[in-house]
């Protein structure tokens, strides 16, 4: 009998050792996904930071401030043209790109009127002006 019971013993023993490495096993994994979950929340941070660093710096020369500006207004001439495929227009308060249809900017709400869309036709012979002297360059 008392064989048995150090067997019981052992076994109970063995028994907490396994789900004690299996805890460590699962807060190791919760672990690990909370910092996944905390270096995540970093980068967001960061992002606000450089957003805030380059509405405070847009006129910097720095490289990267550079950088985003070009980009910036990259994305901007695409939109106008995106916005000229679809059949669309510009808002001339915030930049949106709304249906041509809208009397209403669906981003800020600004009316879209005849007197925008004037301008934003101004903008599109810009545009076009300025990529034929592009391509008379080029030939
Ligand atoms: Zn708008």
């Amino acid at each position: 009998m008392d064989f048995f019971d150090k067997l019981g013993d052992r076994l109970i023993e063995v028994g907490r050792e396994v789900s004690d490495r299996a805890r460590d096993v699962s807060d190791s994994t919760k672990m690990q996904y909370e910092i996944r979950r905390k270096k995540q929340e970093l980068d967001e941070i960061y992002k606000d930071l450089g957003r805030k660093y380059y509405e405070d710096n847009k006129d910097s020369a720095d490289d990267q401030i550079t950088a985003i500006r070009e980009t910036l207004a990259e994305i901007e001439e695409m939109e106008v043209k995106v916005a000229g495929f679809k059949g669309g227009r510009r808002c001339n308060k915030c930049g949106a790109v709304v249906p041509m249809d809208s009397g209403y900017c669906n981003k800020c709400g600004a009316k879209l009127d005849d007197s925008i869309f004037e301008d934003e036709s101004e903008d599109a012979k810009k545009a076009e002006d300025t990529e034929e002297t592009e391509e008379v360059t080029e030939d």
